[in-house]
C-alpha cells in the first residue's frame, strides 16, 4: 500500500478510511502467543447511558497510547473493552421515558420495565463505543463485554454465593444512606459531602419525675419522633447521677431512659445527645449497644410514616416546621442557632441523603480489605503517582461494611430465595425448585438488584472469563496497567483490588495509573451548568482525533488536573501539518529515485548528528513511557520533530538535494526517510492516523506502522563526537540570524562572514551550512581577524564578523533613522502640548491624562534610541 498525500491534511478523510483498514486487518485483536510476553488493559467501562466527553477522551488517549506502544514493542496487547449497565443511571432514565408516556414501574411490573430496559440499552447503549473508535481507540473489539452479559451475570452469582457460604455476605437491618429521591440505599462511595447553612435546634426534655429537663441539640428535629434515649458520656461529672432515670419524649409521650455511653462527645454542646438508633448510624451502634428499640419513622421518599403518630404522611421538610412550632408552643424548643454543616447528598441526583435502618445485604469488608492493603504495601500493585496509595490505605483502614443490595430492577438481581412457609434462606448459583429445609415450593426470589459496582469489581477477571479457567485468563490474568481517574479511587479501584485478590489470589493490575481532570482554559470543572465543557467529538470533527489526542497527551503529568483550550488542539493541529508539509517535501524529493528504507553507508556531519539525536529520543521516549511520563515523551517527540527536524535538517538537507551531486542527494534522501519514519513510528502512539497515513507514503516495509517494529537505542547510531561540532555550527549560525534579525536584515542581503575559531576543523565542515543558513556570501575561517566597521558576534567557541556595511546601506538607513527622528519629535511636542494645556487636564478623563503621560514618556525613549543609532552609524 503506497500512496500520495494530499496537498492539505484533511483528518476526517484519513481518520475514518485508516481506522476502517485497522479493523479490516485485525491489528486489534490479540491472538494468545506463547512465545510472547501479555501486556494487558481492562477499559474502565463507561456507562451505557453515558455520552464521549473530555474526561473520557483523555482517559482512552492514555490507554492506546500505552496499549500502542506496548504492541509495537512486541507485546500481546490486549485492551479489552466494554460497558457497564449502570444501574442506577439507566434505570433512572428508563423511568423518565415512563413518566413522559404517564407509567410507573409499579404499573407495568418487572418484567415488562425490564423489556424496555433491554431495548433501550440495544438502541442507545452501543453510542459510547462508536465515540470511542472515533478517537482511534485499539480495542479488542471482538472481546467486547458488558457487565450485564451472560458471562459477567454467571461470575457476579459465583461471586455472591462463594461469599455468602464464606460467611462474607450477610443480610441485616444496618444504617443505610437512603437517597428519597431515587428511592434505593446507596453506599458510602455514592454519597457527597458539602458545608451547607443549616441549624441547631436546641430541645429540652423533661424528666419523668418531674426534676427538670436535660438540654441537647439536632440538626433534624423531625428525627426526635425516633428517639428512644439519650445519651452522655460515662465519666460526665455533670450528668453522671441522671444515667438510669427516665425522660418523656416531648410530643410523642414515649419514655426514653437516660443512658451512659462513651461515643458522647463531652465538649461538644451540653454534653447530652439524643439516640435514634433507625435514622443515624452512630446511634444505632449506640443502639446495639444498648439494645435499644429502632423505630424507623420515615417512608421511602423521606415522608413520616406511620410510627410518626399525627405528623404521619407529611413530607420531610413541613415535618420539620410544624414539628418546631408544636415543641416551641410547648416551651421544648430552648433556642436556634444557625452552624455550617457537613451534609451528605445523592451523587446521582444531588437530593439530600437521608441515613435509615433497613434490611439489606452486606458484604463484610475487614477480611477483604486486609489482603487488599497488603497488596499495595508489598507493591505489587502500584499507585502512579505514589501519593494516591495513601488515600487508599485510609479509606481501606477505615472502610464499614459494602450495602450491596439496590431497590432497583435493572442490574443484577440477588440470587436469593425466601421459604414462604418456613422462612429460610437460599443462596445459590441457579434458582432453586424446593426449599432444602421443608422441601416447599413456595419460594420467593429477593426483588433487590446488586450495586452496580459489584460487577465491576469483577471486570479485571470476569470479561476474561472466570469462574471458568479459560486460556484466556490463564494468559492475560493479572493485567498490567489501570488508568483512570482519582475520582472513582474507591467506587472500583479499591473494589477491584480486593475482589482480584480474594477470587484469583492475585493482584489484578501491576500497576494502577492515576488521571486528572480535564478543565477549562481557566482551571474550571466542565459542568453543564457552567456552560463550559467541550464536546471531544465536535474537536475530532473540526482538528481530528490526532490533535485532540495530542493535546490530551501533552498537557500531562499523572494525577494532575490539565486544563483543555482550543488554543491547544489549534496549536496540535498546526504540528500535524508541519510534520505533513515535511512529509510532503520529502516525497516531492523522491520522485523518479528508489530510497530503501535504511541508512546509507556513507553519512555526513549532519547525518550524524541528526541520527544520533534521533538515537537519544528514541532511549528518552521509550524511557518516559516506561515511567508513565507521556506528557514529557510527547513534548520531546514535539521539540525534536519541528526544531531539530524539520527546521534543522530539513533545511540543511537542501544544500545537497539542489548541488548536482547526485550521490550525496541520494544519501540525502536516504536520511530523510529514514529518520521520517522512524519518528512516526515514535510518534504513532500519540497520533495514530497521520503517522500511519505518512509511512504508508514513505519507502516501508510491512503492511501497518502499528505493527511495525518499536525502533530501539542502537550503539552504532551514536555520533556524540560530530552531533557536539553539528551543534557548535548550529549555534554559530543562531547567533547570526538573531544579530540580522534585530538589524532588520532581509535574507536577501547576503555578507561576507569571517569566524575566528580554536577549532577551525569544525568550522569548515560548516561552510555550505553557513552560506545558507546565515545567508552568508563567503566564509573565512581563521585563529583571529583585525576588521574595522565590523558587526562583532561571540559564541562560546567562535567569534564572528561581517562588515558592517555589507549588512546595511549607510546612507539609506541615515536617511531612514533622520526621517523616523523627525516623525518621533513631532509627536512627542503634541503630547507636550496636551500635558502643559490647563483645560485638557481638567476636562479629560483620568485615564486618558496618563495614557498620554506614558505615551510621551515612550516617545522620549525611542528618541534616545534613534539618536543612539545615528550617532554609532557616523
Ligand atoms: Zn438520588
Ligand atoms: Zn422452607
Amino acid at each position: 500500500m503506497s500512496r500520495q498525500l494530499n496537498k492539505t491534511y484533511e483528518p476526517q478523510e484519513v481518520e475514518d478510511r485508516t481506522y476502517r483498514f485497522w479493523l479490516e486487518k485485525k491489528y486489534f485483536h490479540a491472538v494468545r502467543d506463547p512465545k510472547k510476553k501479555p501486556y494487558t488493559i481492562v477499559i474502565p467501562p463507561p456507562n451505557i447511558t453515558g455520552k464521549l466527553h473530555m474526561g473520557h477522551a483523555l482517559d482512552e488517549t492514555l490507554q492506546d497510547i500505552l496499549i500502542r506502544w506496548r504492541r509495537m514493542q512486541g507485546y500481546c496487547a490486549l485492551w479489552l473493552p466494554g460497558t457497564d449497565h449502570a444501574s442506577i443511571a439507566t434505570e433512572a432514565k428508563i423511568v423518565e421515558a415512563m413518566r413522559k408516556e404517564g407509567l410507573t414501574k409499579e404499573q407495568i411490573g418487572r418484567e415488562a420495565f425490564l423489556e424496555r430496559a433491554w431495548a433501550w440499552k440495544e438502541q442507545y447503549g452501543g453510542r459510547i463505543v462508536e465515540q470511542l473508535k472515533k478517537l482511534g481507540s485499539s480495542c479488542d473489539w471482538d472481546r467486547e463485554r458488558f457487565t450485564l452479559d451472560e458471562g459477567c451475570s454467571k461470575a457476579v452469582r459465583e461471586v455472591f454465593v462463594r461469599l455468602y457460604e464464606k460467611g462474607l455476605i450477610y443480610r441485616g437491618e444496618r444504617i443505610i444512606n437512603w437517597c428519597p429521591h431515587c428511592k434505593t440505599s446507596i453506599s458510602d462511595a455514592e454519597v457527597e459531602f458539602e458545608e451547607r447553612d443549616g441549624f441547631f435546634w436546641h430541645l429540652r426534655y423533661p424528666f419523668k419525675d418531674g426534676s427538670g429537663y436535660l438540654e441537647l441539640a439536632t440538626t433534624r428535629p423531625e428525627t426526635m419522633l425516633g428517639d428512644t434515649a439519650v445519651a452522655v458520656h460515662p465519666e460526665d461529672e455533670r450528668y453522671k447521677h441522671l444515667v438510669g432515670k427516665t425522660l418523656i419524649l416531648p410530643l410523642v409521650g414515649r419514655e426514653i431512659p437516660v443512658i451512659a455511653d462513651e461515643y458522647v462527645e463531652r465538649d461538644f454542646g451540653t454534653g447530652v445527645v439524643k439516640i435514634t438508633p433507625a435514622h443515624d448510624p452512630n446511634d444505632f451502634e449506640v443502639g446495639l449497644r444498648h439494645n435499644l428499640e429502632v423505630i424507623n419513622v420515615m417512608n421511602e421518599d423521606g415522608s413520616i410514616n406511620e410510627n410518626g403518630g399525627k405528623y404521619a404522611g407529611l413530607p420531610g421538610l413541613e415535618a420539620r416546621k410544624r414539628i418546631v412550632d408544636d415543641l416551641k408552643e410547648q416551651g421544648y424548643l430552648v433556642r436556634v442557632e444557625p452552624i455550617k454543616h457537613n451534609v451528605g447528598s445523592c451523587y446521582r441526583c444531588g437530593t439530600i441523603v437521608e441515613p435509615r435502618v433497613s434490611k439489606q445485604w452486606f458484604v463484610k469488608m475487614k477480611p477483604l480489605a486486609e489482603p487488599a492493603i497488603e497488596a499495595v504495601r508489598s507493591g505489587k500493585t502500584r499507585f502512579i503517582p505514589d501519593r494516591y496509595a495513601k488515600i487508599y490505605y485510609h479509606w481501606m483502614e477505615n472502610i464499614r461494611d459494602w450495602c450491596i443490595s439496590r431497590q432497583l430492577w435493572w442490574g443484577h438481581r440477588i440470587p436469593a430465595w425466601y421459604c414462604q412457609d418456613c422462612g429460610e434462606t437460599i443462596v445459590a448459583r441457579e434458582a432453586p425448585h424446593a426449599c432444602p429445609k421443608c422441601g416447599s415450593t413456595h419460594l420467593e426470589q429477593d426483588p433487590d438488584t446488586l450495586d452496580t459496582w459489584f460487577s465491576s469489581a469483577l471486570w479485571p477477571f470476569s470479561t476474561l472469563g472466570w469462574p471458568d479457567k479459560t486460556p484466556d485468563l490463564e494468559y492475560f490474568y493479572p493485567t498490567d496497567t489501570l488508568v483512570t481517574g482519582y475520582d472513582i479511587i474507591f467506587f472500583w479501584v479499591a473494589r477491584m483490588i480486593f475482589s482480584g485478590m480474594e477470587h484469583m489470589g492475585e493482584t489484578p493490575f501491576h500497576t494502577v495509573l492515576i488521571h486528572g481532570l480535564v478543565r477549562d482554559e481557566k482551571g474550571r470543572k466542565m459542568s453543564k451548568s457552567l456552560g463550559n465543557g467541550i464536546d471531544p467529538l465536535e474537536i475530532i470533527d473540526k482538528y481530528g482525533a490526532d490533535a485532540l489526542r495530542f493535546t490530551l497527551a501533552t498537557g500531562n503529568s499523572p494525577g494532575n488536573d490539565m486544563r483543555f483550550s482550543q488554543d491547544k488542539v489549534e496549536a496540535s493541529r498546526n504540528f500535524a501539518n508541519k510534520i505533513w508539509n515535511a512529509a510532503r517535501f520529502i516525497l516531492m524529493n523522491l520522485e523518479g529515485h528508489d530510497i530503501p528504507c535504511t541508512l546509507p553507508e556513507e553519512l555526513s556531519l549532519e547525518d550524524k548528528w541528526i541520527v544520533d539525536s534521533f538515537n537519544c529520543l528514541t532511549k528518552e521516549v521509550t524511557d518516559n513511557l516506561e515511567h508513565f511520563e507521556l506528557g514529557i515523551a510527547v513534548q520531546k517527540l514535539y521539540d525534536f520533530l519541528w526544531d531539530e527536524f524539520c527546521d534543522w535538517y530539513i533545511e540543511i538537507s537542501k544544500i545537497r538535494l539542489n548541488s548536482g551531486d547526485e550521490k550525496a542527494a541520494q544519501n540525502a534522501r536516504q536520511v530523510l526517510v529514514w529518520c521520517m519514519s522512524s519518528t512516526m513510528q515514535l510518534l504513532h502512539p500519540f497520533m495514530p492516523f497521520i503517522t500511519e497515513e505518512i509511512w504508508q507514503a514513505l519507502p516501508h516495509s510491512g503492511e501497518s506502522i502499528m505493527i511495525s517494529k518499536w525502533p530501539e537505542y542502537d550503539e552504532n547510531h551514536c555520533f556524540p563526537k560530530a552531533a557536539e561540532e553539528m551543534r557548535k555550527i548550529m549555534e554559530a549560525v543562531r547567533a547570526v540570524r538573531n544579530r540580522r534579525a534585530e538589524m532588520n536584515v532581509p535574507p536577501s542581503r547576503r555578507a561576507r562572514l569571517y569566524i575566528a575559531t580554536a577549532m577551525p576543523e569544525t568550522f569548515r565542515a560548516g561552510i555550505p551550512i553557513f552560506e545558507r543558513l546565515a545567508w552568508a556570501s563567503s566564509v573565512e575561517i581563521g585563529p583571529s581577524f583585525t576588521l574595522d566597521g565590523a558587526v562583532t558576534i561571540v559564541t562560546p567557541d567562535a567569534k564572528l564578523f561581517i562588515p558592517t556595511d555589507e549588512l546595511v546601506d549607510k546612507k539609506a538607513e541615515l536617511a531612514r533613522l533622520t526621517k523616523e527622528l523627525e516623525s518621533a519629535k513631532k509627536q512627542f511636542a503634541t503630547a507636550e502640548a496636551k500635558l502643559k494645556n490647563e483645560k485638557f487636564l481638567a476636562k479629560a478623563p483620568a485615564n486618558v491624562v496618563e495614557g498620554v503621560r506614558q505615551n510621551a514618556a515612550k516617545l522620549k525613549e525611542h528618541i534616545a534610541l534613534i539618536e543612539s543609532s545615528i550617532k554609532e552609524m557616523q
